[in-house]
């Protein structure tokens, strides 16, 4: 009896989670016995009397004849504007332990009474029997166990477009009634997580990504089709029993919806049909502000706002199919995906509508799947961008570093060349030479360096012009090469002067190889503009480690000394350092 009377009360609403529990635990879970109350329904418009007791008094004279019979207890014939209406039938017999009554939902608020009193109330009527709108939950009546056969009474007020009760109408045990909304809701709850978490990423990418528009518009698109899937979850209230709070994060979503999907449109084929979306999800938006705050200062109800709404988004969604056909004559193989998927979730979101509107006769809606399957392949869709751009960005990325690496090797070939002779410049050899006497020392090998100036030739330039200096710098350096080696290292260390590292080279190898390039220039005929130039002569300075210079840093110096030695002894010859 206490588990019983505890069941009844708000908390008890908790319970399904244990039950689920508890059959799973203890066996199978039994057949679902629940009675559909499909027949004897009969309505009477208007509001009862009520007796100095609060009884109304339409419930105690079951013979009147103001009753008409109709087959499911909403919108009955010549409403003509009227706000409140009764409805009555007779609760089927049964077995039943702890019986309740279920409603889907009810337009709008709603009092059933059973023998004269009142076993339910959603919603508050005032004096003239009004009230305002609650939300749309669905509702758990408890029935007392004997009572089958008796006459229940409903009395409704709405100003809204329905009027009556929607959907399932059941008598069934209580824990059965648990069990089918729990077990209804997984499917939603599943895959509006799912969505919801897809929204969630897709918002963290738009915040990190550069694909920011794409990933944002996605991201609302999930959130919204996630929340609305989400509030249709009847298992919802069990979790948290405020039905308005579902109902405004529902139309919340279900307004936005037609603004994301605008706005994906509008990231995929912009600059195409740009301001015809941007007009919807502009007008869209402006519907979902302008609705939700009227409602929430309570100028208008939220049931209200979506007749209106439902409008603008069958206008909306026609309006879309138009740029989504004319991505799919394109005939991209993403966008016909994305065309499938949002084919399917228009076509869904249509049935919702016509099936809110009566024009289809009750039955749940899959939207969740629609929803999750659109949300799903415009992820599919983005990995594949994202990977694509990626794998693009690597290849683009492994062929600018070998662009670096070839350009910089072309830098330094020619940071370390002379333009003019292509011999290597005096910043090669401060770099090389220290470390070629380095090696020598250790090596313990000889090391002879040259320093070799053309004699006067001030005066080349001054005769033939400063283009036949060049011409002959560049004959010069054409000896060097052929007359030492690959291993010697041969540089223009400034003007009319070369310098040559000879490793390995002695003093009398050193002499020898002078000799043999002041011959060859010398004996050369240096042509210049059909013209033979004044045969070339030059002196050399030579310097030699270990003997007979002992000091390696100051090879150079000695060599210098040497050649300015030749210069003074006449020029045209090779010196060496004492
Ligand atoms: P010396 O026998 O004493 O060496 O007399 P020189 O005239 O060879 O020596 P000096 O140092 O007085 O003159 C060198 C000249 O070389 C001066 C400069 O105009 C010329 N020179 C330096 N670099 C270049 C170059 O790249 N091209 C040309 N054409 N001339 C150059
Ligand atoms: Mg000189
Ligand atoms: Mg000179």
């Amino acid at each position: 009896m206490l588990l019983i009377r505890w069941m009844r009360t708000k908390a008890g609403r908790h319970l399904p989670l244990l039950c689920l529990l508890a059959g799973v635990l203890l066996g199978p879970i039994p057949e679902l016995a629940a009675m559909d109350l499909t027949e004897g329904w009969e309505y009477r418009w208007g509001d009862s009397p009520f007796t100095a007791d609060g009884i109304p008094t339409w419930t105690l004279d079951q013979e009147a004849e103001d009753w008409s019979a109709i087959g499911f207890p909403s919108n009955p014939p010549s409403r003509d504007g009227q706000t409140n209406v009764w409805f009555r039938t007779i609760l089927p017999e049964g077995d039943w332990r702890d019986p309740v009554l279920y409603l889907f939902s009810v337009d709008l608020i709603v009092e059933i009474y059973l023998d004269g009193r009142k076993i339910y109330q959603y919603g508050d009527f005032d004096e003239a029997g009004q009230g305002r709108f609650e939300g749309w939950p669905w509702h758990m009546v408890s029935l007392p166990q004997d009572s089958g056969g008796e006459l229940i009474y409903f009395r409704i007020y709405s100003d809204y477009m329905d009027i009556g009760l929607w959907g399932e109408v059941q008598v069934l045990e209580r824990i059965d009634l648990l069990r089918n909304l729990v077990t209804g809701s997984i499917g939603r709850l599943v895959s509006s997580s799912l969505t919801l978490l897809i929204g969630l990423l897709s918002l963290l990418f738009a915040l990190v990504q550069r694909e920011q528009a794409v990933f944002g518009a996605l991201a609302l698109f999930a959130l919204a089709s996630g929340s609305t899937v989400l509030s249709g979850a009847q298992a919802t209230l069990l979790l948290f029993d405020a039905p308005l709070f579902w109902d405004y994060l529902g139309a919340a979503g279900y307004f936005l919806l037609p603004v994301a999907m605008a706005l994906l449109l509008q990231q995929w084929l912009r600059p195409a049909y740009g301001w015809l979306l941007g007009l919807i999800w502009r007008l869209n938006l402006a519907y979902l502000v302008g609705a939700i705050s009227l409602s929430l200062l309570g100028f208008v109800s939220l049931a209200e706002t979506y007749p209106v709404f439902d409008r603008l988004f069958l206008l909306s969604l026609l309006v879309l199919l138009l740029p989504a056909l004319h991505s799919l004559s394109r005939g991209h193989r993403d966008q016909q995906l994305i065309l499938g998927a949002y084919a399917l979730m228009s076509l869904l979101l249509l049935l919702d509508m016509a099936v809110a509107h009566n024009l289809v006769s009750w039955g749940r809606v899959p939207l969740g799947w629609g929803s999750l399957g659109f949300a799903l392949s415009v992820v599919a869709i983005s990995m594949t961008h994202y990977t694509r751009m990626q794998h693009e960005l690597l290849l683009l990325n492994t062929s600018l570093e070998r662009q670096v690496q070839a350009r910089t090797a072309e830098l330094e070939q020619l940071a370390s060349q002379d333009a003019l002779t292509g011999l290597k410049n005096r910043r090669f050899l401060d770099e090389v030479l220290p470390r070629e006497l380095a090696l020598a020392q250790r090596q313990q090998s000889p090391l002879s360096l040259l320093v070799c100036d053309i004699d006067h030739f001030k005066r080349f330039n001054d005769c033939y012009g400063h283009a036949a200096g060049d011409a002959v710098l560049q004959r010069v350096a054409a000896h060097l090469q052929a007359v030492f080696r690959q291993t010697d290292l041969v540089c223009r260390y400034g003007g009319e002067e070369f310098v040559i590292v000879m490793p390995g080279a002695e003093m009398s190898d050193a002499c020898r190889c002078a000799e043999a390039f002041r011959t060859a220039v010398t004996a050369d005929r240096i042509q210049y503009e059909h013209q033979i130039l004044e045969p070339v002569t030059l002196s050399v300075g030579i310097a030699s480690w270990p003997e007979p210079v002992g000091e390696s840093a100051q090879l150079l110096e000695c060599a210098d000394r040497a050649l300015y030695r030749a210069k003074t002894n006449g020029r045209d010859r090779v010196e060496c350092a004492d």
